[in-house]
């Protein structure tokens, strides 16, 4: 399947002023020669690699003659010397949905296959093109909402976190080939490393790998998001809120009980952090079926949060419902914020109550759009490491990324602590390996095919 050559629009479906078909694999020049003829008289194949050849593309028509349908630019990319290692040809046509599809069909009858999602990505990938984290860099990018996660998906995609993952992995083999030399030659002093400085090395290893796992909290907040549950008693201004984070109108709005039953999901940004945000049924004692279902709902919507916006009306004393609530909530683990809503109103509430039961609270109007500055500032500061450079620094931003890291952490906190207490350093090796193999995982020398499948079938056609 590597063998063939595989062709696919690149640019989106729909008209435009130009198209772009990219065609990868050992006859893509021969295929494309069959419907790119440089105007110059020459072939393809006679022209460097990397120039633009301006030139005349045909089809063939039903009865198989064949005729000239467009004029374009084509460029050749010798392989390994293009994005999938392989022999690429990019040709530009004009951007008309039929049009492509016609010389779509034509490099398809000349003998290419149509290209599975993510197919080409997954070709750099394993012409050693890119690692793995770099291609899920590729991904993020193409799906970036932010200017934070443009930039942190553009830096994975240089292959930050698959240099800093390599850099502990050549320290640890580099610590292990001493190992291995003590135990060969016990009774010889060849090793280069002494116990002390093997043990020395692995901590340090370690303490690298959990400073580069921490950064997935950061990571998770930009480029995954937060699972974020907007919760509170009917009529508090928790559609209000919803529509203030997401910017539009998208949650009705009335001071009628009742109005949100169902829950609303998007991802929207707050600041630098991304939020996959849901608003929630008012909670409280109802006997119409329906809402019981909207409250059922917002409940277990509550048990996957990672950050609950508790919404209260703050220019109104805490009713019952809202003691329940700071009650359900004392338990959860997540991150919390009170939101003192309504606060253009005159404070009729007591604040003091909230902060005895939440350690964050913010004071907004969500009609009036005040106070959501503090809210996006206290966010960030719950959920981005402001030491870390997203731009430079290594972040580890999905989940497949951190539990790689996390074994090989566990991994390296078992050989330290099995060196610390005196055991012989024969007994640190399986732990040492298992950590450098965590790392191959990381980066995706070590996985397996199926993973490999899964991870570019989330690409799109072209990429
Ligand atoms: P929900 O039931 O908790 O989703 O609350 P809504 O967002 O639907 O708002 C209920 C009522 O409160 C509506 O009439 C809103 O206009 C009003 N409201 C919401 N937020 C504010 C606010 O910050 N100030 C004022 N004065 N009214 C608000």
């Amino acid at each position: 399947m590597l063998n063939d050559t595989i062709v696919a629009l690149s640019t989106p479906r729909g008209k435009g002023g130009v198209a772009m078909l990219r065609v990868s694999g050992a006859d893509a020049v021969r295929i494309c020669e069959t419907v790119f003829e440089p105007c110059q008289g020459k072939k393809l194949s006679d022209f460097s690699a990397r120039y633009a050849i301006y030139g005349r593309i045909y089809a063939m028509d039903p009865d198989g003659t064949r005729v000239e349908i467009d004029d374009g630019v084509a460029t050749v990319f010798r392989a390994p010397a293009s994005f999938t290692g392989e022999d690429t040809v990019e040709i530009c046509c004009h951007g008309g949905i039929l049009l492509t599809e016609t010389i779509l069909s034509a490099i398809l009858a000349a003998g290419a296959r149509a290209a599975e999602a993510g197919e080409f990505t997954r070709r750099a990938f394993l012409n050693g093109k890119m690692g793995l984290s770099s291609a899920e860099a590729l991904g993020n990018l193409l799906e970036a909402g932010s200017r934070e996660q443009i930039l942190l998906a553009h830096s994975g995609m240089r292959g930050k976190t698959e240099r800093r993952s390599n850099e502990i992995y050549a320290r640890l083999r580099h610590i292990l080939a001493s190992v291995y030399v003590c135990i060969d030659y016990p009774d010889e002093d060849l090793a280069e490393l002494s116990r002390e400085e093997i043990l020395e090395g692995l901590v340090s290893c370690e303490k690298e790998i959990r400073a580069l796992a921490e950064t997935y909290r950061t990571g998770h907040a930009v480029a995954e998001g937060i699972q974020t549950v907007i919760c509170g008693r009917p009529n508090v201004g928790k559609s209000s809120l919803y529509n203030q984070l997401v910017g539009r109108e998208a949650a009705i709005v009335t001071e009628i009980e009742g109005t949100t039953r169902d829950v609303l999901t998007e991802s929207t940004h707050l600041g630098r952090v991304t939020l996959r945000l849901s608003d929630t049924a008012g909670l409280h004692e109802t006997s119409d079926r329906v809402e019981q279902i909207g409250i059922d709902r917002a409940q277990s919507a509550l048990e996957d949060a990672e950050l609950v916006l508790a919404v209260f009306d703050a220019s109104v004393p805490p009713t019952s419902e809202d003691v329940s609530l700071c009650e359900r909530l004392k338990d959860m683990s997540c991150a919390k914020i009170a939101i003192l809503n309504k606060s253009d109103l005159s404070d009729g509430g007591d604040a003091s109550f909230y902060t005895a039961h939440f350690t964050h609270t913010v004071s907004i109007s969500a009609k009036e759009g005040q106070g959501m500055d503090a809210l996006e500032a206290l966010v960030e500061r719950l959920f981005i490491d402001g030491s870390l450079d997203i731009r430079s620094d290594a972040v580890l931003t999905n989940a497949r990324q951190h539990a790689a890291a996390l074994k090989a952490l566990r991994l390296l906190e078992a050989a330290t602590a099995s060196l610390s207490e005196g055991f012989p350093v024969d007994v640190c090796c399986s732990d040492a390996e298992g950590a450098m193999e965590a790392l191959a995982e990381l980066d995706g020398r070590a996985v397996s095919e199926d993973l490999v499948s899964e991870i570019f079938s989330h690409f799109c056609v072209g990429k």
